[in-house]
């Protein structure tokens, strides 16, 4: 069976992956710096599959220590999921932003020209749609402009990669163009765990619901959406790593760059994910309504029909089903992986 790579495996979305690619037969390495995880995430997606992953701890933009790796294994296809995150802390440090994801790029590019692995998946974002792209974002869509660094990044790895399989006609990529992953596995053993004050909506909930945070302040009910809030495609993060597996199998088969959106193609506004937290798990949620956030547009949601005509993927899960699962995530580890907290 085909061993797969995930630079920044240990993290949110690459643990989720991990599953889902262990529950399918693929051999899983993880590469990681745990700059925004921890180990522990591991040992849980093995407990939860049964099956070991080999770890190494290392920065990716470290070329010369991600060269063990390369050299020590034999990889069929690498996910690029090692890249920092947050919208806010890339306007004040944009410099980390661009070093960190860029660098994490050209090192695994390079490591894997030298070593001939010939396959990688990349955590793009549906950010790279930027300002200009109505509603709902096809993959054929030029690339827009964005508000931040953060976004920037995505859209420049994008291009690094493209023209790294025009020069290198073996080389296969596939870009996924992911939506707002929230929810957590179903077991509540793996799930999302920021560090600090949240940035993304659903922890923050998360942690409101548990007796973390004291409310949530819905950021603008002003804008020119339905109920007022901003909509967005919420996308469980199972269904989103089953996308991985998906797309795994299809990059080993073929060369060349695709690009999926993977999202359900419905979107929801903040109100009605407060609604539906609330009525599924049975908790309030204190919540005031404040000025809006820098940036944020008003409605961002995919058409997904590229990937379930060419993958065969689409969503399973419903918006209850993402509340229910964060919910038994957080309330089963209040401080995250960090128990002793
Ligand atoms: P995460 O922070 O939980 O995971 C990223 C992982 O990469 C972490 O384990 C971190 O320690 C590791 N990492 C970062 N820099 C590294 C480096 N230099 N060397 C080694 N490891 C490094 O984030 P996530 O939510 O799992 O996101 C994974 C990817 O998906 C990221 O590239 C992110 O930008 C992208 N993405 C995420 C979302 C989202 O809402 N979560 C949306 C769109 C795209
Ligand atoms: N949001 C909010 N309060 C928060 C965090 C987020 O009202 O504390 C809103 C935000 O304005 C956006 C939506 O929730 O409309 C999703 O935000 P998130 O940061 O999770 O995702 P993104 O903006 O990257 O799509």
């Amino acid at each position: 069976m085909s061993t797969i790579l995930l630079a920044g495996g240990a993290g949110y979305i690459g643990s989720h992956t991990s599953v889902e690619l262990l529950s399918s037969g693929y051999d899983v390495i993880i590469a990681d710096n745990y700059s925004n995880s921890c180990p522990e995430a591991v040992r849980r997606v093995e407990k939860i599959t049964g099956r070991s992953v080999k770890t190494y701890e290392v920065d990716i933009q470290d070329k010369t220590a991600l060269e063990a790796v390369f050299r020590e294994n034999k990889l069929d296809a690498v996910i690029h999921f090692a890249g920092l995150k947050a919208v806010g802390e890339s306007v004040e440090k944009p410099l980390l932003y661009y070093r960190n994801n860029i660098d994490t790029t050209l090192s695994l590019l390079e490591c894997m020209n030298e070593y001939g692995v010939k396959n990688i998946i990349f955590s793009s974002s549906a950010t790279v749609y930027g300002e200009e792209n109505p509603v709902p974002y096809t993959e054929e869509m030029k690339r827009g402009t964005c508000t931040n660094p953060y976004g920037w990044t995505k859209v420049m790895m994008e291009q690094i990669l493209e023209d790294a399989s025009k020069a290198d006609k073996e080389l296969s990529v596939v870009l996924l163009r992911y939506f707002n992953p929230i929810g957590a596995h179903s077991s509540g053993m793996i799930g999302e765990d920021p560090q600090g004050i949240p940035n993304n909506l659903m922890p923050y909930v998360a942690q409101v619901a548990v007796g973390r945070r004291e409310k949530l302040t819905i950021f603008g009910n002003d804008y020119d959406t339905p109920d007022g809030t901003c909509r967005r495609d919420y996308i469980h993060v199972t269904d989103l790593a089953k996308g991985h597996v998906k797309a795994v199998d299809y990059v080993l088969k073929n060369s060349g760059v695709e690009i999926f959106n993977l999202g359900t193609g419905t979107p929801y506004s903040v109100t009605e994910i407060v609604d539906t937290f609330e009525k599924v798990n049975g908790i309030k949620i204190p919540h005031v309504y404040g000025a809006r956030r820098a940036g944020d547009l008003p409605e961002s949601y995919a058409n997904a029909d590229k990937a379930l005509r060419v993958l065969g993927w689409k969503t399973e899960k419903t918006l209850a089903d993402m509340c229910r699962d964060t919910w038994n995530w957080q309330k089963n580890n209040p401080n995250g992986y960090n128990t002793a907290e």
